[in-house]
């Protein structure tokens, strides 16, 4: 029997490729598999196999109207050169964790593990439901999904993609890279707001049942490159599997020992894709979620409640500025005992005050989490002490990571073998490494490519492609528009009457 999927909210029901292809279900919910299926290879054996078989061996539990043929060529097509490296997610040793170098793909942070794959996803999955319409791929961005997003899916017939991301929330590299996005079938928007109000205006056009019926009309339909879609986060789950079986093959762990893992989080997906990793039956023990300054999700994991009315920060890891977690839903889901009124109910007090609030009983199951947050100082602080003791440099994501980590030791003194899921390259974030590692580079009047080569110069890494590029590439867009002006500039691109 294929494995279905269920909305969060209701008793809808689709498979994995009508959840792929509409992202969210018509309710508001997100779609999650009606159950966790095991991992049917052991670590051992997942160890003798490369990323690519890996990635089948996982995928494969999940997108079972798939066939295997598909799914190969999907998986194929993703996984490629496109990679600085053969072994796609290297596990890099440093003071004793592992970081699990997630940012190898073409715009160098982890998006590119799961949106350099979901295209394929997505157009097969539309073959296979004989979707005619062209996909029109909206999505939110917090800096790099989108570029992530456009980077797979530019010129690729059949669909298109706008790109909304907060015109000051973004690190100058992450703006660069979304501007100078060549295809005919991109749109790129600053708004003026921050990514809530983006993520927030995406949703909204997502359930907008009139819209969704002039753009059929059209010939168009929505889906989403956002990680609600489970073709974002089934890929990630991959990597996790990966990490585990080569610590295993490499003999730094033994059968069957567990480790634990600590991610950078934001809108909840990475961490969600580890817990599902768990669930699968991988050895994980803690899921160590790290927080930056904004950390309603440290806050939740202590207290019961959900509470997303508080000041917005912007902070040096901009990926991670996010007050409303989108995929925390997914677990809210799950710990409710698989409850869609209750998951319903809990998502309308967050749309209408803000804030909820979850039983004891649910509290209880989740302890397979711990929450910590990192202050700017102590990120800061992580990124040059760990250049100083081992030469090696992590951006301020990661560095997030490793401080909570940091903490999480202290606190437990839990010696279990750790994985952190390094989600960025340094150079995506050069200007804010470099401070950390010597505040003098605050202060210099340098651009940020001078601070990009005095980074290779001191990390001893050449500077990568995806940067190098940015150098010369013209800027392609400068659209701009207020929150509320996000279906015009829709409305505009695919030549839709105005309102
Ligand atoms: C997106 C992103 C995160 C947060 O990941 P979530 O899945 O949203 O929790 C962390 N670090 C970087 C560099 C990112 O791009």
């Amino acid at each position: 029997m294929g494995l279905l999927y269920k909305s969060t909210r209701s008793s809808r029901t689709a498979t994995a490729s009508e959840a792929i292809l509409k992202g969210l279900s018509e309710d508001g919910g997100l779609f999650v598999p009606e159950r966790i299926p095991a991992l049917d290879k052991t670590p051992r054996e997942l160890g003798q196999m490369s990323y690519g078989e890996v990635a089948y061996e996982v995928m494969k539990l999940f997108l079972t109207d798939f066939t295997e043929e598909e799914l190969k060529s999907c998986i194929e097509g993703a996984y490629d050169e496109k990679f600085d490296t053969e072994v796609i997610a290297p596990l890099v040793e440093a003071e004793g964790v592992w970081f699990l170098e997630l940012f190898h793909g073409k715009t160098i942070a982890f998006k590119d593990m799961a949106l350099s794959i979901l295209p394929y996803l997505m157009i097969t999955a539309a073959k296979k439901n004989h979707v005619d319409r062209e996909i029109v791929i909206l999505t939110a961005t917090s800096g790099d999904t989108g570029k992530a997003a456009m980077a797979g899916f530019a010129d690729v017939p059949g669909t298109k993609i706008i790109v909304f991301y907060p015109k000051n929330g973004v690190s100058p590299i992450q703006e660069r890279q979304m501007v100078t996005q060549k295809g005919d079938n991109v749109l790129v928007v600053g708004i003026h707001g921050n990514f809530d109000d983006a993520q927030t205006g995406v949703k909204k056009l997502f359930s907008d049942r009139r819209l969704e019926e002039e753009l059929a009309r059209a010939g168009y339909q929505f889906s989403s490159a956002n990680s609600i879609n489970i073709g974002r986060l089934v890929p990630q789950i991959v990597y996790y599997v990966y990490a585990y079986a080569r610590l295993l093959a490499e003999g730094r762990i033994g059968d069957g020992e567990r480790i634990n893992v600590v991610v950078p989080t934001g809108n909840f997906g990475n961490i969600l894709a580890a817990y599902y990793a768990k669930l699968m039956g991988l050895p994980i023990g803690k899921l160590i979620c790290a927080s930056n300054e904004n950390r309603v999700l440290f806050d939740f994991f202590s207290t019961g409640e959900y509470d997303k009315n508080r000041e917005f920060i912007l902070t040096s890891s901009p990926s991670m500025d996010i007050l409303i977690s989108s995929n925390l839903e997914r677990l809210i889901y799950r710990i409710s005992g698989d409850d869609p009124e209750r998951t319903a109910q809990l998502m309308r007090q967050l749309a209408e005050d803000g804030s909820y609030e979850i039983t004891e009983e649910m509290r209880e199951r989740l302890s397979d989490f711990y929450g910590g947050y990192a202050e700017e100082q102590e990120t800061f602080d992580k990124i040059r002490s760990l250049y100083e003791d081992t030469g090696y440099v992590i951006d301020t994501h990661t560095a997030v990571a490793a401080a909570v980590y940091d903490r999480y030791q202290e606190e437990t003194g839990d010696r279990t073998p750790a994985v952190i899921a390094s989600t960025a390259s340094p150079f995506k974030f050069a200007r804010s490494v470099m401070t950390a590692i010597d505040p003098g580079y605050g202060e210099v009047t340098w651009d940020d490519f001078a601070l990009v080569d005095e980074l290779s110069r001191i990390a001893n890494v050449k500077v990568p492609a995806a940067v190098e590029e940015l150098r010369t590439a013209p800027v392609l867009h400068t659209a701009e528009c207020e929150k509320g002006e996000m279906e015009a500039m829709v409305r505009d691109f695919l030549g839709l009457r105005k309102k």
